[in-house]
């Protein structure tokens, strides 16, 4: 035995987040702790979104080893049909999954058959079991707005925003001081300009509540970084007509090289491994 194998740990829980998919074809991410000691209870697994189909969603989380029937939470930024598919009713009954929604999106959640009974809708900070502490952020997207969330928990803390088509200082104070950034990089603002999609459309994603581009995504992160950035940064929900990993690279290597190798870029159709709070490759050092 080493020398360090004798030390003891001193972290109570593991962190691990993934990216299950994420384009305008569905959107899923899970959150996971996991007690290292005893008498910290079980595990909480929350999925962000569920915009792929319960079957999709299984398949990807045994991917990268998380297991479907541990999901305890739903955690819902918004409702449109590529964060919130229908027919997640049954998996939320039958594992007793909690659905988590902002009070305004009831109905929607409604809409897309959710049984009430499982459904805590929130109107400000919430906690959940292990300390975990969530605090919601409006943001401007279509009607019906989106939710973006710090969430707090004893391994480190997270922000993750997707669908916002722009970034209010409400959202800067709230991400600042992050572990992990997970934030939407929609698209490229000259491809989308030069892109065959109708005038309204372009408006509608570029025009303050669509999306965000790549440059106001790396805006906002050097905004939330000004003390000290995330150790970690997924970029999210990237087009695939007005987007390109090679655009984005060029965009932080010209302006923020020193950022660049903390940037994970997620996949549309495959899930990704982007934080372990117990291992130093995907947790960089402070
Ligand atoms: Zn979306």
């Amino acid at each position: 035995m080493t020398q360090l194998d004798c030390l003891p740990s001193t972290a109570t829980y593991r962190m691990r987040f993934a990216v299950l998919g994420s384009s305008s074809s569905g959107n899923a991410s899970v959150l996971r702790m996991d007690p290292l000691v005893p008498g910290h209870g079980g595990t909480r697994q929350i999925l962000i979104d569920a915009g792929l189909s319960a079957k999709a969603t299984r398949g990807r989380l045994s991917a990268l080893g998380y297991e479907f029937t541990e999901t305890t939470d739903i955690l819902y930024t918004h409702f449109d049909m590529d964060h919130a598919r229908p027919h997640w009713s049954t998996p939320v009954m039958c594992h007793g999954i909690t659905v988590r929604c902002a009070r305004k999106h009831l109905p929607l959640a409604k809409a897309r058959g959710l049984p009430t009974q499982f459904t805590h809708a929130f109107e400000g900070p919430f906690s959940l079991p292990h300390n975990i502490e969530v605090t919601p952020v409006d943001l401007p997207h279509d009607e019906a707005g989106a939710v973006a969330y710090r969430i707090k928990t004893p391994a480190g803390s997270i922000g993750f925003a997707t669908d916002l088509g722009r970034v209010e200082p409400s959202l800067i104070e709230a991400f600042e001081g992050v572990d992990l950034l997970a934030i939407e990089s929609n698209y490229d603002h000259a491809m989308q300009l030069e892109s065959p999609r109708p005038a309204f459309l372009k408006e509608r994603i570029m025009g303050g509540s669509g999306h965000l581009s790549n440059a106001q995504a790396l805006e906002f992160v050097q905004a939330i970084s000004r003390r000290r950035a995330p150790n970690r940064i997924v970029l999210l929900h990237l087009s695939r007509e007005c987007n390109d990993y090679r655009v984005i690279e060029a965009l932080w290597q010209k302006h923020a090289p020193e950022l660049w190798s903390r940037v994970v870029i997620a996949r549309p159709d495959d899930g990704i491994d982007v934080y372990d709070s117990e291992s130093s490759a995907t947790f960089p050092a402070r």
